[in-house]
């Protein structure tokens, strides 16, 4: 007991992807990071996510030591029982459990496109083995940590599964929203076979004669975070809401916004065996070496003029169109523009027609490249980020780690990580509000003018590298909200 007054609660995080060993997004890096975080601080924080297509062959390919554990996990889901095997992944201190079964976990890319019962199976399986996890092996966690629509179903069911609700004494739960965009929606059909339909009314799933998993954790989750203090205040107005404002205001009491971390061992330039040389603030000139490779693979020419970057999934969030509008005025005024993404066909197939317009001024990779990736940090001198709307953002917390200073619209974890350079001395990047490319376009304007001037680019550059946005910061933050809900339970609230 005392032991949990200081923080050492057993935290299992539930979750579908964790770099390594799978990645969609910047949710992989917040679990292959922060339970480590917990761990050094002295919570005993481990993971449970389900093998999709490669999480063992990346494991393998990385030495991981992969134990199996005896006791399968045997779930009944929609009329049927389900089997999967269990092994475990030690990754540094922190365990991580896999749930596999092949035919369940399936789809390499993870999230579906169109959810379904069928498509939803996984998710399900996911969140209902959490329950199974002290059967399988000695060890009973006091918290569950959910991430996002696809865990929800976790405290749902501890508050309105005829079954599962038996642990609503014994568990408390935390569920961090990473992206409100993504709710899981589905048909109320479904409920049925997940022993849910009791669930179906307005102060639980129902919403707008769907189910919507995202407001039913909301509702029955003990805590609510977000991944920026400021994406919490945004997403109770109508405008970033998206239509969960309602939700969000009535259950404000439970929410609190912690900014994400990033993993500094994983990106750090000193030591990152993906860049073909290694750099740090005492000594730049790796960075020039990261350059010139990158310039060797678009076979442009080596000159000095501002490398912009973007590194990122190619969707609406992201402002791509904003940068679309701009690539001739910022070809105009010398810069190049390397991005590296994919998503959407029509951002895809206009980026590819960039290239062939100007192929020695705008260079475009589709697809997911973890190495790449590295290199483009690595490389550029302007990372862009005109999000529409962005709950944390990790990226431009990477490209401040590798000298690559950001342009960034101010909303969500961008408005909370990026000080503009012009508006205070203690500034390490450039900032804009209007979504709109003119916006986007006058702080380019305001950066290329600034990297003109070497003193003073060196130093906004400088200051950015010196930022801590380590976990340090965050994840006593995230033990905090482990006190409060489980001393709430002591006090039977
Ligand atoms: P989001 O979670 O909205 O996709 P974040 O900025 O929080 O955005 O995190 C994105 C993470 O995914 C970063 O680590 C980024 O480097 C990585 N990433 C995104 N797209 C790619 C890509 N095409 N290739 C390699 N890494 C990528």
């Amino acid at each position: 007991m005392s032991d949990h007054l200081e923080g050492g609660f057993k935290v299992l995080h539930v979750a579908p992807e964790m770099a390594p060993f799978s990645k969609i997004g910047g949710l992989a890096d917040v679990i292959s990071s922060l339970p480590g975080a917990l761990n050094r601080i002295g919570t005993d924080a481990r993971v449970l996510i389900p093998a999709f297509p490669g999480v063992f062959e990346q494991a393998e390919k990385m030495d991981y030591r992969i134990t199996r554990i005896r006791r399968n996990i045997d779930l009944s889901i929609n009329w049927r029982v389900y089997s999967s095997r269990l092994w475990k992944i030690q990754y540094g201190t922190t365990p991580v459990y896999v749930l596999d079964n092949p035919d369940i976990f399936n789809d390499p890319g993870i999230y579906p496109g169109e959810l379904n019962q069928t498509t939803a199976l996984p998710f399900i399986f996911l969140s209902f083995a959490a329950f199974q996890i002290s059967n399988a092996i000695p060890w009973t966690p006091d918290i569950f940590h959910l991430h996002d629509w696809s865990t929800s179903i976790v405290p749902i069911a501890m508050k309105w599964h005829p079954y599962f609700s038996c642990y609503q004494n014994q568990y408390r739960t935390v569920l961090t929203i990473h992206n409100l965009a993504h709710q899981g929606i589905l048909k109320p059909e479904v409920l049925e076979g997940w022993g849910l339909n009791k669930a179906f009314h307005m102060e639980g799933l129902e919403y707008y004669n769907s189910v919507n998993l995202l407001k039913g954790a909301i509702i029955a989750s003990h805590a609510v975070t977000t991944v920026s203090p400021r994406y919490a205040s945004e997403i109770t107005h109508k405008s970033m809401g998206m239509g969960l404002e309602g939700v969000v205001k009535q259950n404000i009491s439970k929410v609190s916004g912690i900014l994400n971390g990033l993993d500094t061992d994983y990106w750090n330039p000193s030591s990152d065996s993906f860049l073909p040389s290694n750099y740090d603030r005492g000594n730049m000139s790796g960075k020039m070496v990261c350059r010139s490779t990158l310039f060797e693979k678009t076979g442009w020419e080596k000159n000095c003029s501002p490398l912009i970057t973007m590194v990122g999934r190619l969707y609406k969030q992201k402002g791509i169109e904003l940068m679309l509008e701009g690539i001739e005025q910022i070809i105009n005024w010398g810069g190049r523009i390397f991005i590296l993404g994919s998503g959407e066909k029509t951002y895809e197939e206009a980026l590819f027609k960039k290239t062939r317009e100007y192929p020695d001024k705008v260079s475009f990779v589709k697809g997911y490249d973890e190495p790449l990736a590295h290199l483009v940090y690595g490389a550029g001198d302007i990372f862009l980020m005109p999000s529409l709307f962005e709950p944390c953002g990790l990226s431009q917390l990477i490209s401040l780690r590798y000298g690559t200073v950001p342009v960034v619209r101010s909303v969500g974890g961008l408005a909370d990580t990026v000080l503009d350079a012009d508006s205070n001395s203690e500034g390490f990047g450039f900032v804009f509000s209007e979504f709109s490319s003119h916006a986007m376009l006058s702080s380019l304007q305001r950066a290329f003018k600034s990297f003109k001037n070497k003193n003073r680019w060196n130093s906004i550059r400088d200051r950015g590298m010196k930022m801590d946005f380590s976990w340090n910061h965050s994840a006593p933050e995230y033990q905090a909200v482990y006190s409060r809900i489980y001393n709430q339970k002591i006090e039977g609230k």
